[in-house]
């Protein structure tokens, strides 16, 4: 998207942005949610749809790979690109032959070009966008996309609703080699947060939805840290053992959720205890047995008999 009170839109951007069949630009509204509906009305923000098959915005987006690379961050993040509509573009100046050609074409060619130059230092520099299609596949590595949690809707706050909106194991189990995030964990929502890590899903951390970062949120930035450390100490079955859902192993609670991980010969089982209260974890893991029994308040060498209340705990198997 281009900001029309840019100066780069002034002198590059009006060229680079797609036009209509009647040679005018493609004009999107965007805003912040607001808590009152005056305010949510009033804050709208013009935005401009840049064509993928210019060159100017092929280097804007190798830039922004290049800018997140400089502050740290061995990966870049493409908002919306493989699940937003595909604009046509009629813009005769622009390198595509044909309207139809100007968008998905032009995107995978942004893809393949950061692709290539970002991992020629840095062979594990990742690309993540939203959305999932086969053809972006090839260079997608990270999918944002899965909903914030069971009763959560994204961007309305207080908006809990009691019924589970979301269906991840139908995707975690069919296509266990894609890498998902979950989405917006905001401000200390440690439940949200175990609840990915269940999953498997990575952590999508969007305090007060960006307005905000870690800092604003020490309680869940202490638990993002313990999660991750946990999930890279045992990478191999919590980061790149296969998801099997609750195949594998019996679980005595239902007020418990647990999903199952399997990699070679070990095996994992993941438990969170969503309750309000202290539950009892019955576990049966029929032919393995238990290494360890990790949390994010140590370790033990045997199943606790009770798990706290949105307590998580990762229990390790071997043969
Ligand atoms: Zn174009």
């Amino acid at each position: 998207m281009v900001d029309p009170e840019t100066k780069w839109y002034k002198d590059v951007g009006r060229r680079v942005v797609m036009k209509t069949i009647w040679g005018g630009e493609y004009i999107e509204n965007w805003h912040y949610w607001f808590h009152g509906s005056l305010m949510d009305l009033s804050n709208q923000y013009k935005l401009l749809v840049a064509c993928p098959s210019t060159p100017e915005w092929s280097d804007i987006l190798l830039d922004y790979a290049k800018r997140s690379k400089e502050l740290g961050v061995r990966a870049v993040f493409y908002d919306y690109w493989c699940h937003i509509r595909p604009y046509l573009c009629f813009d005769k100046s622009h390198a595509h032959s044909h309207p139809a050609t100007a968008y998905a074409p032009g995107m995978l060619a942004i893809m393949e070009r950061v692709r290539t130059e970002m991992t020629k230092e840095d062979p594990e520099f990742a690309i993540i966008t939203e959305g999932i299609t086969d053809v972006a596949g090839q260079f997608v590595d990270v999918v944002q996309g899965l909903v914030k949690g069971p009763g959560r809707r994204i961007y309305a706050p207080g908006g809990e609703d009691p019924s589970h909106e979301t269906f991840p194991e139908l995707l975690r189990y069919t296509f266990p080699e894609l890498i998902l995030s979950n989405r917006a964990i905001d401000a200390e929502d440690i439940d949200c947060l175990n609840w990915a890590f269940v999953y498997g899903l990575l952590f999508d951390v969007e305090i007060d939805f960006n307005r905000g970062t870690l800092r604003d949120a020490p309680t869940l930035a202490a638990a993002c840290k313990k999660l991750c450390q946990i999930r890279s100490s045992y990478s191999d079955l919590l980061l790149e053992g296969t998801f099997v859902d609750v195949e594998g192993f019996k679980l005595g609670n239902g007020r418990l959720v647990a999903k199952g991980y399997k990699s070679g010969d070990k095996f994992a089982v993941l438990v969170w205890n969503p309750d309000q209260a202290e539950q009892p974890l019955q576990l049966e893991v029929p032919g393995y047995r238990l290494e360890k029994a990790v949390g994010t308040e140590g370790e033990a060498s045997q199943v606790p008999a009770t798990l706290g209340p949105n307590k998580v705990l990762a229990l390790l198997y071997g043969t």
